[in-house]
């Protein structure tokens, strides 16, 4: 990536790299402590999901268990819910953050909270532009001086991306409201472990907040660029 003179958008890109790797660590290492804290009840992550989609009128959406770490995910166009094989079996605190979460936003779909459908069809659209943007951008300076508006195309390309990690903002803030929400107005957490679920979901929200303020700067950064040319 080309990264130009050394000015303020610069700098702070490196802080927030910087700031970006100790939220990931803390994150992980709020998981690791919570996911050996067990409580009551002995609800594993895919029974907690089961509740809450019950609990909220949804039987339409399946609980599946998904290879990997961190894999946990909602998928839409096949109404499944994918938890990761710790997750689907596991009946510690952060199991059920994870899975109440992930629930969260397959409610979001079955009431069609409005950020979750605007992300959804921004999708498409930003894993073309993400993955060819740096191109476009690189060309763009090569050719300055005969196809200036290339170096335009490629900022835009970039502006897409940033406003994907805007809108991804309440959708997962969101998500892990309604998690919070169903956790303890049905009681499967209470005390110190609901703070302790608020806690790691808190947490990775952060790690969303982080990749939208980059997404933010590295806009203005190459906006600031191109007007200096
Ligand atoms: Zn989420």
């Amino acid at each position: 990536m080309y990264l130009g003179p050394i000015n303020a958008e610069w700098v702070l890109l490196i802080v927030i790299a910087i700031v970006g790797f100790i939220v990931q660590a803390k994150l992980q290492s709020v998981f690791k402590k919570y996911s050996k804290v067990m409580f009551p009840g002995g609800l594993t992550g895919k029974d907690v999901a089961e509740r809450m989609l019950h609990d909220n009128g949804i039987y339409d959406v399946k609980v599946v268990s998904t290879p990997g770490h961190l894999t946990d995910h909602y998928n839409p166009a096949t109404k499944t819910v994918n938890l990761s094989e710790s997750v689907y079996s596991s009946n510690s605190v952060a199991a059920a953050a994870v899975a109440a979460h992930e629930c969260g936003h397959a409610v979001q779909h079955a009431r069609e909270y409005a950020p979750l459908k605007m992300r959804s069809a921004l999708v498409p659209v930003v894993s073309f532009s993400s993955q060819w943007a740096m191109w476009v951008i690189i060309a763009g300076m090569l050719l300055l001086n005969t196809y200036p508006a290339l170096f335009w195309i490629g900022i835009g390309m970039i502006a897409v991306s940033a406003v994907f990690s805007l809108i991804t903002l309440p959708v997962e803030y969101n998500a892990s409201a309604r998690a919070m929400e169903w956790l303890t107005g049905s009681y499967t957490l209470k005390g110190e472990q609901a703070a302790q679920a608020k806690e790691a979901l808190a947490w990775a929200a952060r790690t969303y907040l982080v990749a939208a303020l980059s997404a933010v700067v590295t806009l203005i950064y190459y906006i600031g660029i191109a007007r200096r040319q």
